[in-house]
């Protein structure tokens, strides 16, 4: 019919993560990438096994509730289980494989990661096929550089799109996005609190309380 509106694709960001524990550095990174694109949604997508590093310190379960208090909160975000019920190690490609089983081929997905995930991406299981489900959107880190030679530079050179591209296809695109990063990591605050020290005011209170009653990171 003339004139009919054409439905507007959803645009929903994927964020993964170990979250041991989740920090402020995460929860403003998802919230800065759902405004800055535009996103319907934004999830954050805590991983049950990671493949490319050594066991998480904190068990899947309270990584979750962490998770889930950070953003109580926080209308903009919401938390994905989808890679908990699963339990063999998180591949992203198996995670984008099941949400397109469940949400369809329509919605464009965009897996979001900061630039020192980028720079391994080609270590990742089946990394060249990513794009065939998602869209890549990348949060420039503080002290990362994008990659400059080699495979994965080809890779995103060929693959580079604009964040007016996203909505325009369901996946294919890599988006690079300057934001207000902060220095933040769980490493830090995991040493922290093994050191009998406070890592106040870089998680939300109510994680760091969950942390304190559980007894998590102690050494
Ligand atoms: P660790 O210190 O244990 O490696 P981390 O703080 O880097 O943890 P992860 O859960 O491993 O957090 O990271 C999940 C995602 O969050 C990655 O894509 C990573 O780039 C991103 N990320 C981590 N810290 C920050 C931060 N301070 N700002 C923005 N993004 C971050």
């Amino acid at each position: 019919m003339a004139g009919a509106c054409m439905s507007r694709r959803p645009l929903i960001g994927l964020f993964g993560g170990t979250f041991d524990p989740v920090h402020i550095g995460h929860l403003r990174m998802a919230l800065e990438l759902r405004q800055q694109l535009e996103m319907d949604e934004m999830r954050l997508v805590p991983c049950h096994i990671p493949p490319h590093r050594r066991e998480p310190a904190a068990s899947a379960d309270h990584r979750a509730a962490m998770v889930e208090l950070a953003i109580a909160a926080c209308p903009d975000l919401s938390i994905d289980r989808v890679e908990l019920a699963n339990p063999e190690p998180s591949y992203s490609l198996h995670t984008l494989q099941a949400l397109r089983r469940s949400l369809g081929p329509e919605p464009a997905l965009c897996l979001a990661m900061g630039m020192d995930s980028l720079v391994s991406l080609n270590s990742w299981h089946r990394w060249d096929e990513l794009l065939d489900y998602a869209h890549i959107v990348v949060a420039a880190r503080p002290g990362w550089q994008e990659p400059s030679d080699g495979e994965l530079a080809d890779y995103v050179t060929r693959h580079r799109g604009k964040a007016a591209d996203l909505r325009q296809s369901p996946g294919g695109h890599i988006v690079i996005e300057e934001l207000m990063l902060l220095p933040v990591s769980s490493t830090a605050i995991r040493a922290q609190i093994a050191q009998g020290r406070s890592p106040q005011f870089l998680l939300p209170d109510n994680v760091w309380a969950y942390i304190l009653r559980n007894n998590l990171y102690r050494r």
